[in-house]
């Protein structure tokens, strides 16, 4: 077992401060068991705890770290961008620099916004969805998680999966009323929905590729048929790409699929590990925001010149040709050994992928497409297997309904070592 003396002695610090002594409930361990790790540094693909543990990183800080940790070049940019100050509240070149390399290679976007989380971005966009269409109702699926606005926290993600709520207090029934829930990839519901409500709904918000409540894949025919069922009706396509956006292609799962949604949100990847979310439209859409339009949103410190820096680096290095298929091809790699070990053995798992995100699912050898397929008694087994990757030192995020993600710092050695060391983590929990 590795030393977590230090986390521990930190946490009992950090219990008296900050509620269950974290500033984010993912990260409290509660359905692994045990202290979470204190994390001290990170470079490339490693991080390590204040125990001087090294870990082999697949949370990658839940997805903004597309190039590992502490890449030189950010940090160079970041450096070289403090030394003008932090922050001004006016316009700087550099939101510029960063907005005009989006738009210009993002065919889905004609205009952007930048504002400071996902959970901000999802918020204004609905609020834009809502002020343009003159609807109030909103449809989203069980199981997408699009941050904690509370009109959004309704059967959403992993971190209220994890606490077993399906919905958070302190959200009045009257906001929740206006949230329609229906369960992913099931054309029929969504066509009642819209039979009854249709004149009613300003958005069919989705994460196109759900990776808050596991890797819940949809059939690209199920999100052909949103865009088709939204445009019959005057209701917008709202993509949630705080996760999928930058990382699967440099243009989302828009790019991967194809699919014009009407408004995209995005986070994480944008900002290169530091604090960003944009949404993003059509101008005429766009439009409707403050100082052009009535939409009001805004932000003090929205466009950040020192986060606009380390996203415009992280952004540019994405943009390199072939950048993603790599990634992808040694994501494919690194699952196909875990995923052959595990049917030749039969074990009741399976690892579904896409990109360079993945997810171990326990319980079925299967690929589900809906929340409540995830069977919540499958957790026990993954807190098992958690436990033991920890101490072989690879790290995931806390929780089975997380998934994991690989960097551009992920070599194929270290790959193919942890791809070994999990197909042991997994003999152990099945006991051969
Ligand atoms: N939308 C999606 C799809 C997300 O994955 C997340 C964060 N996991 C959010 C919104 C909220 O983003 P943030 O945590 O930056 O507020």
């Amino acid at each position: 077992m590795i030393s977590r003396k230090t986390s521990a002695e930190l946490f009992e610090t950090a219990k008296t401060l900050f509620p269950g002594g974290v500033n984010s409930p993912v990260r409290a361990f509660r359905s692994v068991g045990g202290t979470p790790l204190f994390i001290k540094k990170g470079d490339g693909c490693h991080i390590w705890d204040e125990d001087e543990n090294q870990f082999v990183d697949f949370c990658c800080s839940w997805g903004p770290l597309i190039l590992g940790h502490n890449h030189p070049a950010i940090r160079e940019k970041i450096s070289e961008t403090l030394k003008n100050g932090t922050s001004f509240g006016a316009p700087t070149r550099l939101e510029n620099e960063l907005g005009e390399f989006i738009v210009s290679r993002n065919p889905y976007i004609e205009k952007i916004r930048f504002v400071s989380s996902g959970t901000e971005a999802v918020m204004s966009g609905i609020r834009l969805a809502r002020g343009y269409t003159g609807r109030n109702k909103i449809v989203k699926f069980d199981g997408c998680y699009h941050g904690h606005a509370d009109s959004l926290l309704v059967k959403a993600g992993s971190g209220l999966a994890t606490f077993g709520t399906s919905s958070s207090a302190g959200v009045p029934e009257a906001f929740s009323r206006e949230t329609i829930v229906l369960p992913l990839n099931d054309i029929p519901t969504v066509q009642d929905c819209v039979a009854q409500h249709g004149k009613d709904i300003a958005c069919i918000i989705i994460e196109p590729i759900p990776a808050n409540n596991g890797l819940l894949l949809q059939d690209r025919s199920f999100l052909e048929f949103l865009r088709k069922i939204c445009t019959e009706n005057g209701i917008l396509l709202f993509f949630d790409e705080v996760i999928s956006g930058f990382r699967v292609a440099f243009s989302g799962a828009a790019e991967w699929y194809n699919i014009q949604p009407d408004i995209v949100t995005y986070g994480k990847i944008i900002g290169g590990g530091l604090p960003v979310g944009a949404y993003g439209a059509s101008d005429k859409i766009m439009n409707c925001i403050s100082p052009l339009g009535n939409v009001y949103q805004a932000g003090t410190l929205s466009g950040n010149p020192v986060a606009m820096a380390a996203g415009l680096v992280q952004l540019t290095e994405c943009s390199k040709p072939n950048f993603y298929q790599k990634l992808s091809d040694k994501t494919n790699s690194f699952v196909n050994v875990i995923s052959d070990h595990s049917q030749v053995n039969e074990y009741p798992f399976h690892i579904a992928s896409i990109g360079s995100i993945f997810w171990f699912s326990f319980g079925m050898q299967t690929e589900i497409r809906k929340a409540e397929e995830i069977d919540p008694s499958s957790m026990i087994q993954f807190s098992k297997f958690y436990n033991h990757l920890l101490d072989m030192g690879i790290y995931f995020g806390p929780s089975g309904y997380e998934v994991g993600f690989v960097s551009a710092a992920h070599d194929e050695k270290t790959l193919a070592e942890c791809a070994d060391k999990i197909c042991k983590a997994l003999d152990l929990v099945f006991l051969k």
